[in-house]
């Protein structure tokens, strides 16, 4: 059941997916109690919302970031999708790469700017050989863990109180411009390092850009899984 394509409407009346999700933790059971919006919502309406949503990053996420009851297992599968993204990825630099050097050998200086841009959209390596054994970059372990811990860790944004819109002049919604539609307010490049367990050189050698990556996938997958969340209400909880 994959309701992808009408996934704009009724945002703006919606109250916040974390607030919804909330319902599910059995602790705060009373999260909803006097917070406006949709008060006959129950737990079991989110949950069924919350199937709504196609499987994957965006899932997992929401999972991660707004139901920490639910999310114990499915930490696991989230590190492994994306383990898997970021190795394709990091594929698709490589073929880049491997490409622009053909293009100089072809067709020497005209070829020189993309292998430039190639080259320094390449990521750190993601496994050398140790005595003949191959040994896994661990960097890439740590962006992954660091990005979640970011996301479900990072207070709300100010400018859109984590909802990822906002109202413009005109009263139509845009995407909220001090978040960029992550919700939440972002965190420093050092912090990030620090986070990753590498120096603020090594993080500038590559672990950035790696990060950068990751931190879109997820807040893009997550946005998209929200408004498939509100979706799913909206078919739950049909009005009469
Ligand atoms: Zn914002």
């Amino acid at each position: 059941m994959r309701r992808e394509q009408n996934s704009g409407r009724g945002r703006s009346s919606a109250m916040h997916v974390g607030k919804l999700m909330a319902r599910l933790n059995v602790k705060n059971v009373r999260f909803d109690v006097g917070s406006g919006g949709i008060p006959e919502l129950t737990p079991q309406d989110v949950a069924a919302a919350l199937g709504y949503v196609e499987d994957g990053i965006g899932r997992e996420m929401l999972c991660q970031v707004w139901w920490p009851d639910g999310a114990k297992l499915t930490e696991r599968h989230l590190l492994e999708i994306l383990a898997e993204a970021q190795r394709l990825e990091w594929q698709r630099r490589e073929d880049a790469m491997l490409n622009a050097m053909l293009a100089v050998a072809a067709h020497g200086n005209k070829a020189q700017m993309l292998y430039a841009k190639a080259h320094g959209d390449r990521w750190p390596r993601m496994a050398w050989m140790e005595q003949g054994i191959p040994v896994p970059a661990q960097g890439y372990t740590r962006v992954r863990r660091a990005v979640i811990d970011e996301m479900k860790g990072a207070g709300l944004c100010s400018g859109c109180n984590g909802r990822a819109y906002r109202s413009n002049d005109t009263g139509a919604l845009c995407l909220c411009p001090l978040c960029l539609g992550s919700g939440h307010r972002p965190i420093s490049e050092r912090s990030r390092a620090e986070a990753c367990g590498v120096s603020w050189m090594g993080y500038r050698k590559g672990w950035d850009r790696v990060y950068e990556w990751t931190m879109a996938l997820c807040t893009e997958s997550m946005r998209r899984a929200s408004q498939q969340f509100h979706d799913g209400l909206g078919t739950v909880r049909v009005p009469n």
